[in-house]
């Protein structure tokens, strides 16, 4: 079957907002196994947004629009789509309660114009949104399929996961079943290179890499009559990929996330962690507490951001910031060290670096990080070169302070 996606909104034809939503729908189509061929964005004009509904469903089967769905006078997507397909808009009682139920529930008085948005064309499916207003919609005729969601990411995502997945995947004969091998400390570029003669050869199942920060995830996808049938061609592709990247594979869960598989290993370990952190300012502190149940082993973090912080929390000696900087092999090697002592853990792990946009010099330049990492008194420290803003390297630091810890409390402990 093939879907086409429209994203609507003229703050997206304007570069306002970068058009994630159709990277997502994408992806997720794809692991569905339904065909792709064509995406648009229209801005919120009722022509343009009908031209191209109209000129989509003349060549795809399923057409996904996203955004427009909003309470105001610019939000069309539903009243053009219903029109495209000779559909009245009715209230939806269903729709208006949950609403109405919303606004309570929050003690806003709820305007006549969010009444528009419980209004769903005739013969049309609600979906009912877990985290906002805007209902989607589903409409079926004459073999055609358009289906309405809602533009914010945050209501898009839980949507399309809870009810439009399992919809598609109705729509198919036999059932599509999939399992992600998650990869950490491994480039992007390396993993498919690794892996280009499964990629190239492949039909079912099909192997489709997704890069996220730190990390590499690749979901491995079969089409099959029965569950069964579909687990038993992905297994020996999962235990390739096992095989080909080792330990890297973390997890082959999908709600095993990086910071659950530390923490599940510390604790499986009978260890506890402490942080010690400069640029990323508690954030691999936060990600560790992520993870409901990280009181077990996370002890406690240092934000040790001036020199005299990482000198007085940390005992970080004076000459090793004078000679070599506070980012510096030493400087992390120390705080690591100092962690352990102040923070009283058995594993601790330190970052320090240049998150940009300034502060970068020929020698050290924006986006140079140390990570250090102490387990039972073996310390080791890598350097990393991220790229990207400042935002994007201290998630890099904090992804790779994450996979370092892992590495070492295997090899280590
Ligand atoms: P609302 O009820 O919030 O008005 P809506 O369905 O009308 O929802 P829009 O008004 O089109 O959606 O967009 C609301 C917000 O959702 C945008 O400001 C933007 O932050 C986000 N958004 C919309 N479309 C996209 C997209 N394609 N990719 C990423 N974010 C998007």
């Amino acid at each position: 079957m093939v879907v086409e996606l429209i994203s609507v909104g003229t703050e997206l034809l304007l570069g306002n907002i970068v058009n994630t939503n159709a990277a997502y729908l994408a992806k997720e189509c794809a692991g569905l196994g339904l065909s792709c061929y064509y995406q648009s964005v229209v801005g919120d004009n009722w022509e343009r947004l009908k031209a191209a509904l109209t000129q989509a469903l003349e060549r795809s089967d399923i057409v996904i629009l996203s955004g427009g769905l909003g309470p105001t006078q610019d939000d069309l997507t539903k009243e053009a789509a219903a029109s495209v397909m000779g559909m009245e808009l009715k209230m939806d009682e269903e729709s208006f309660k949950r609403i109405d139920a919303y606004f309570k529930n929050r003690g806003i008085e709820m305007t006549e114009n969010n009444r528009k948005q419980a209004l769903i064309p005739e013969g049309a499916m609600a979906v009912q949104n877990d985290n906002g207003t805007a209902p989607g919609v589903i409409m079926e005729k004459e073999g055609k399929r358009v289906i309405l969601l809602p533009g914010p990411p945050g209501e898009l995502k839980p949507m399309f996961e809870k009810s439009i997945a399992p919809y598609l995947q109705s729509l198919q004969p036999g059932i599509i079943s999939s399992k992600t091998v998650k990869i950490c400390g491994i480039g992007e570029s390396k993993v498919e290179d690794m892996i280009q003669d499964l990629i190239a050869g492949q039909t079912n199942p099909t192997i489709a890499p997704y890069a996220k920060t730190g990390e590499v995830h690749l979901r491995v996808t079969a089409r099959a009559e029965e569950e069964k049938e579909a687990k038993k061609l992905i297994k020996p592709v999962v235990k390739e990929l096992k095989s080909r990247f080792g330990q890297a594979v973390y997890t082959t869960k999908e709600e095993v996330t990086l910071e659950k598989a530390v923490v599940d290993l510390l604790d499986a370990n009978g260890l506890t962690i402490s942080t010690a952190e400069s640029c990323t300012g508690g954030m691999l502190g936060a990600r560790l507490v992520n993870v409901p149940g990280a009181s077990k082993v996370y002890k406690t973090g240092f934000v040790t951001y001036s020199n005299k912080a990482k000198r007085k929390l940390l005992g970080v000696k004076k000459e090793t910031l004078e000679k070599y900087g506070a980012v510096s092999e030493q400087t992390a090697v120390e705080m690591a060290k100092g962690c352990a002592f102040a923070g009283k853990a058995d594993v601790t792990v330190s970052v320090t670096g240049i998150a940009g946009p300034d502060g970068g010099t020929p020698e050290k330049p924006v986006g140079l990080v140390y990570i250090g990492c102490c387990v039972c008194g073996t310390t080791v420290v890598k350097k990393f070169q991220f790229i990207g803003n400042r935002a994007k390297i201290r998630e890099s630091s904090v992804s790779a302070a994450l996979t370092l810890a892992r590495e070492c409390i295997l090899k280590y402990h």
